[in-house]
């Protein structure tokens, strides 16, 4: 493996750090990580002294982040919260104790970068006695140590988010690592892809080491299988306790012959839970997990490409004590299978991806919309059916007209159409604005006498001509009234965290002012798409109301999910088949759900007693301080 790790000149180079810190170390990071690290108590539940033995999946990886692998990239495909942030907290620290270089590690967005160097990197540290006197503490910019940049003898450590384009193009560097992959935009200023740029970036250093790190998310967009896919594709093989035979554990399923077999109890409880060897199909239980990881090997199917090496591991070796046990991951997939057959496909995404290691491929087939039309009630517009809890509007904004869904949500995410409008007119006039504003604070009669009142309404703010219009219509009936912006990003939760939008004149954000709330358009179109072809009444259907006519079914399923390529790699994108005709049905379904969770859709099922949901008005006036709820 390594011409610097051999027993004798790794003892010799143990022995010569015990007797004084500041003699210089080569070692493998696997070697140094069992000597050196250590695990902060502030962020590791198995805080202390590291040893590679409980996780040895880690040791390959770390080995061919070393100087002695010819390895130049290293691409690790993880569940999640199974040690892969360590192998990145291990590579820079080691780094800067024995192989110093100039590095920079990019995150998703600044402010996870700032948020790992605050309470990942800043304790790990600390805890490092090596590092301690080499890493200054952070003080002051002149100190040459912020939060996002850190200085050491022989090269320094920069931190910056994808969404940050500018940073890719400075200084070139050594040592790169892409930290949880796919949530990086695809695209950076039009500059390429991430990896395209790191490549430029890292280009003339000798001895440069790039190091990419995700969990996975859908199947054809996913940015670490296509970096995985470029790579040797080693997974982690466990030799069975019985036939010796070497195994990548992985879920099989109810109708296989190897794989996690369980039984329930009556309740529905996971009370025996065991593994089907592939090759001798013997029970193999978990107690045998620990020796079996201790004697595993990744078995690479591309093991000539050795520059670019490829790992992926999944919960199912977690080691002994974690709380990833075989019974837990087996009650999270029923849980996750339950709600994906209620039309909800997210939890399920989450456990492939956390768990399995395995991406998830997505629903978008187009519904049937005369199918859909056909399946139409007899209630009417403009009531609310039994069983509908929460009111919310979306509204599509276009050059001469809003396009008005108020949708009716009860238990499981049951929705009933309530009404479907187009206001024509002008969106930089006023005319239209108060027309929405009388439909919205309408009220809507139910069952039993009690009257529904909208409780949130989402406005598109694209980013055209009528945006600043809209904030001006959002600013002011906070916070029952929100701006949106969409995003196709596959794999974004359906409502994301809102920035400020108003400034000061000296580009402050103003607290109170207007703010954008991201939408996961993909993630909604997919979860609505999935629900439209349920048919029983219950968890996830989707009603309409007989009266409705072709055109709106037909914008309602407008869309398709299609894979388009770009510069040689797959993009996923929701087209248009009716090519320029109208399709706003569909996206003011997609606003009207972000607005039902904001307005507490999530919670509707904990709740005890049907009820009509609290209203919230909105401010008297324009000078009144903006009330500051939040659902
Ligand atoms: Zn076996």
């Amino acid at each position: 493996m390594s011409k610097g790790s051999g027993k004798t000149s790794k003892d010799c180079a143990v022995d010569a750090f015990r007797d004084g810190l500041a003699l210089d170390l080569a070692l493998s990071y696997t070697d140094w990580a069992d000597e050196c690290f250590y695990l902060p108590r502030e962020s590791s539940s198995e805080y202390g002294r590291y040893r590679s033995a409980r996780t040895p999946f880690v040791r390959e990886i770390l080995d061919d982040l070393s100087p002695m692998s010819p390895a130049e990239t290293v691409v690790l495909i993880k569940p999640t919260q199974t040690a892969g942030t360590t192998i990145g907290l291990i590579f820079l620290c080691g780094m800067i104790d024995m192989y110093p270089g100039p590095a920079l590690m990019i995150m998703p967005t600044d402010s996870m970068a700032r948020s790992f160097s605050k309470k990942k990197l800043a304790p790990t540290i600390k805890a490092v006695p090596r590092l301690r006197s080499k890493v200054k503490e952070q003080k002051s910019r002149a100190g040459g140590n912020t939060i996002l940049q850190k200085d050491f003898p022989g090269g320094s450590l920069a931190l910056t988010g994808s969404n940050s384009g500018a940073s890719y193009r400075s200084e070139s560097i050594k040592y790169l690592v892409l930290d949880d992959f796919d949530g990086f935009e695809l695209d950076i200023d039009g500059e390429g892809s991430p990896e395209e740029l790191a490549d430029r970036r890292t280009g003339t250093f000798p001895g440069r080491k790039i190091y990419i790190n995700s969990t996975t998310t859908t199947k054809d967009a996913s940015n670490i299988e296509r970096a995985f896919d470029h790579s040797s594709q080693g997974y982690f093989h466990v030799p069975c306790p019985h036939c010796g035979g070497l195994q990548y554990l992985t879920w099989g399923g109810k109708d296989t012959d190897f794989g996690i077999k369980f039984e329930r109890n009556e309740a529905g409880d996971v009370v025996d839970c065991w593994y089907q060897c592939e090759h001798c199909h013997q029970r193999i239980d978990e107690h045998h997990k620990t020796a079996m990881c201790a004697a595993g090997v990744y078995v690479h199917r591309y093991p000539e490409r050795v520059k670019t090496r490829g790992f992926r591991y999944n919960a199912l070796v977690s080691p002994a004590g974690w709380v990833n046990s075989w019974a837990y991951i087996a009650k999270k997939f029923l849980e996750a299978a339950a709600e994906l057959k209620q039309g909800n496909p997210q939890k399920y995404q989450v456990w492939m991806n956390s768990f399995m290691s395995e991406p998830f491929e997505q629903v978008g087939d187009r519904p049937e919309w005369a199918t859909i039309k056909a399946r139409a009630e007899p209630y009417q517009a403009l009531t609310v059916p039994a069983g509908a809890m929460i009111l919310a509007a979306g509204v599509d904004v276009q050059h001469n007209r809003l396009a008005v869904s108020v949708w009716a949500y009860g238990r499981k995410e049951e929705s009933w159409l309530i009404y479907h409008i187009e206001i024509h007119g002008d969106p930089m006039h006023d005319d239209v604005w108060q027309q929405l504003d009388l439909l919205i604070s309408g009220t809507f009669p139910g069952g039993g006498g009690v009257q529904h009142h909208i409780s949130s309404v989402g406005v598109d703010a694209g980013d055209g001509a009528t945006t600043q219009a809209v904030r001006n219509y959002c600013r002011t009936r906070a916070p029952k009234v929100f701006a949106l912006k969409g995003s196709s990003t596959p794999g974004r939760p359906v409502v994301g965290a809102p920035t400020k939008q108003d400034l000061t004149w000296n580009g402050e954000k103003i607290e109170d002012g207007v703010e954008m709330w991201p939408i996961g358009t993909d993630t909604a179109k997919v979860t609505i798409y999935t629900r439209m072809k349920i048919n029983d009444p219950g968890p996830g259907r989707i009603h309409t109301y007989v009266g409705l006519d072709d055109e709106y079914y037909e914008q309602l399923t407008a869309e398709k999910l299609v894979t388009r390529f770009v510069k040689g790699y797959p993009v996923r994108e929701w087209h248009n088949v009716r090519g320029s005709k109208r399709n706003e049905a569909l996206d003011c379904a997609v606003y009207a759900y972000a607005a039902a969770i904001r307005a507490g859709l999530p919670y509707l099922d904990l709740k005890s007693e049907l009820k009509p949901p609290p209203v919230v008005r909105r401010p008297a006036n324009n000078h009144a301080p903006a009330r500051r709820k939040r659902w």
